[in-house]
């Protein structure tokens, strides 16, 4: 019986890398919004997903691998409010929880589902 040895350090290594490679491959532009990852930690729904993810390392993996791959790397401002500015007339909304999958301008009319990444590593 063949027996598979790994950890979670290396199974986070191989995620981090799957992830980017996927990214930078397959996106033209990938934007990063440089959060600030201690203030989100306090919110448990998100903490999991962002200690899980080594924002560092993912960032670090995902500017090189832009090189190789020919797309482009943007870090939005943690000042600007990228998901809640509509991308129609650029008038930002006071407030848009998470739970809210779809963006409505009250300014313009604008709507448009909120993008999630969906991918799932094989
Ligand atoms: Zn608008």
């Amino acid at each position: 019986m063949q027996k598979i040895h790994t950890s979670t350090a290396n199974a986070r290594k191989n995620l981090l890398h799957e992830t980017t490679s996927y990214l930078t491959k397959n996106y033209d532009l990938v934007v990063i919004e440089d959060l600030n990852v201690k203030g989100t930690l306090k919110n448990h729904a998100l903490a999991k997903h962002i200690s899980d993810a080594a924002w560092g390392e993912f960032t670090r993996q995902l500017e090189y691998k832009s090189t190789w791959y020919g797309s482009r790397v943007v870090k939005a401002d943690r000042f600007f409010a990228s998901s809640k500015t509509c991308s129609s007339c650029g008038v930002p909304k006071a407030t848009l929880p998470l739970g809210v999958r779809t963006f409505h301008c009250e300014a313009c009319g604008f709507e448009m589902d909120r993008p999630q990444c969906s991918y799932q590593p094989g």
